[in-house]
């Protein structure tokens, strides 16, 4: 395994994230050197930057002059040294330079916002973090699909997320908090008991703050491996204790058609969604069973045509790129069923490796297929077909530090993924493993809640999840004067 390893830096994290675009996801990084068979090394000397590399019982190293001021510039100088010299070590050019954030499109907005000039946006995007020019064209066109999204949003808005961590099997590639219902099941009653006391909870200090709710989520895990009535009844509950008259979107991931029916999918339906989720990831049956999903790729469709037919208007599909057993071929051929499908929404993520993922300690890197080619072949039949990309994120762990894009026909664009992805505004959450963002009314401070985890940890610790959440009251009570605000 390659070590990576960083002398000189009070902090490596900046270089270390250059660096790892370069290696797989799983390669170690370590701040103090010992003696591997096997590593990168950056330093930056007071005199000097340097990078070396040791592979195959060869070692090669790169030294240049630099006076060091002790400043974000040297950090910034060695980064350029590590990319260089790894695209020459290595043969990669990543396709977002140097660029290693999760939010390239949210450069190219605030770069607007601070006034300046396109020609300064692509320079800083070509130039100075060496992206390639297609994926700045790709940044500025969604940026400008996502302005007008994002002015729906007002100093008081929030979006609601809601949380089902529980699925019929695990995938391989999962490191989501989700449970297996076969061995967890018994939880679902007891922990859909406490996410309701949280809606009304979360319904109460929404009231009190006057916020407005524009978009609600329910996501997971997969929401449909509760039963109708229990969908039903979670979903009637959510709108019967917010206001709900500013909603401008209800998504539900009606996720695997493994524990999707007719009944979930017209329930989802009567309760309000506008937009659902129905991912298959591949639509190879092989890739299916290589990634431990218990359908078909048939059974996908099925349950697509079943959507439709119980009046399902705007559907997301989701696919993956970079899946074990997948080709070029293969994905090629999944996002072509997919387009054939007419779904109003197409997500392509790129597989991301993380700890918690089977596949990370099962399976080589090498058996992953030619995943950048994946991703720049959906481009072109997308746009043929009427979709435009209109969100994008990377996350860390993405194979070959690639990226997520949703695309849509224009006008169906899932408004809840721009309001997260670009911070736009507030996110509260219920339910286990939820993250509340609370976003400042002028978006520039951002400060996070955490839930419990696990269901059972959920559950069993309640009372402090409530206790936590009295943090966004404090969080409001710093920028809105609800006293006064009563009184007029
Ligand atoms: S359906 Fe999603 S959340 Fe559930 S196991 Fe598969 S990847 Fe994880």
């Amino acid at each position: 395994m390659m070590e990576l390893y960083f002398e000189g830096m009070q902090s490596c994290y900046d270089a270390e994230n250059v660096a790892r675009m370069f290696f797989s996801p799983a390669h170690r990084a370590t701040e103090r050197p010992k003696r591997a068979p096997e590593y990168f090394t950056a330093v930056l000397g007071t005199r000097h930057l340097l990078c070396g590399v040791r592979r195959d019982g060869r070692c090669v190293w790169k030294r240049v002059k630099h006076d060091n001021q002790g400043t974000k510039a040297d950090v910034f100088a060695l980064c350029g040294l590590i990319y260089s010299f790894l695209c020459e070590q290595t043969g990669k050019r990543p396709p977002w330079g140097m660029l290693t954030g999760v939010r390239p499109v949210r450069i190219v907005h605030d770069m607007r916002r601070r006034g300046e000039s396109e020609e300064a946006i692509e320079r800083f995007f070509c130039d100075t973090y060496r992206a390639q020019p297609d994926k700045f064209r790709v940044a500025r066109a969604i940026a400008d699909v996502q302005a007008p999204i994002m002015r729906l949003s007002g100093p008081r808005s929030y979006s609601l997320y809601i949380g089902i961590p529980f699925c019929p099997s695990r995938c391989s590639y999962c490191s989501f908090v989700s449970k297996e219902t076969a061995k967890s099941g018994k939880l679902i009653a007891p922990y859909l008991e406490k996410l309701e006391l949280e809606l009304e909870d979360i319904a109460e200090t929404a009231r009190r703050n006057r916020m407005q709710l524009e978009t609600v989520y329910i996501g997971g895990g997969t929401p449909t491996a509760i039963s109708a009535r229990q969908l039903e009844h979670l979903m009637n509950k959510a709108r019967s204790c917010f206001d709900w008259s500013g909603v401008r979107e209800f998504t539900v991931e009606a996720g695997r058609p493994d524990c999707t029916d007719e009944e979930k999918l017209a329930v989802i339906k009567e309760c309000g969604a506008t937009r659902i989720s129905i991912n298959p990831q591949t639509m190879s049956d092989e890739v299916l069973r290589a990634i431990g999903r218990k359908h078909t790729a048939q059974d996908i469709v099925d349950c697509y045509e079943t959507a439709r037919r119980v009046g399902h208007t705007c559907i997301n599909m989701d696919l993956i790129a970079g899946l074990p057993r997948d080709t070029l071929e293969g994905f090629r051929s999944s996002l072509s069923e997919v387009i054939a499908l007419g779904p109003e929404n197409i997500t392509v993520h790129t597989l991301t490796l993380k700890r918690a993922s089977t596949l990370v300690t099962e399976h080589a890197a090498d058996e992953y297929g030619d995943v950048a080619a994946m991703v720049e072949s959906c481009a072109e039949p997308l746009a043929r077909a009427g979709y435009a990309p209109y969100y994008l994120y990377r996350q860390k762990g993405t194979l070959q530090n690639l990226e997520n894009t949703g695309f849509a026909k224009p006008g169906t664009e899932g408004l809840y993924n721009v309001f997260i992805m670009e911070e736009v505004h507030t996110i509260l959450s219920a339910g286990a493993g939820g993250s509340t963002k609370l976003v400042s009314p002028d978006g520039s401070r951002i400060e996070r809640i955490f839930n419990h985890k696990y269901p059972l940890e959920y559950i069993e610790r309640f009372d402090e999840v409530r206790r936590r959440k009295k943090g966004i009251d404090d969080f409001y009570g710093r920028y809105f004067d609800l006293d006064s605000e009563a009184s007029r």
